[in-house]
């Protein structure tokens, strides 16, 4: 699985629903993009995932306006 923004392979399972496991939401560790599986391909598909939003690691470290990214809690 890629994180639809970023497109990066570092995804990681966050949370599922508590009950019936009708969804599961995913998280980017590069980006910290998170999405719920149940959402649509505009959201969930890297090709699909709107342009003007996608994010490039490359470029990161040049972006100021990207919040440090948190410590993840296990
Ligand atoms: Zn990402």
């Amino acid at each position: 699985m890629k994180c639809p923004r970023c497109e990066s392979e570092k995804v990681n399972l966050l949370t599922k629903a508590p009950v019936d496991d009708a969804w599961e939401v995913y998280i980017c560790e590069t980006c910290t993009l998170s999405w719920r599986n149940t959402e649509g391909p505009n959201i969930t598909d890297p090709e699909k995932y709107d342009k003007r939003f996608k994010l490039n690691p490359a470029e990161f470290k040049e972006l100021d306006q990207i919040p440090p990214i948190p410590e993840l809690k296990k």
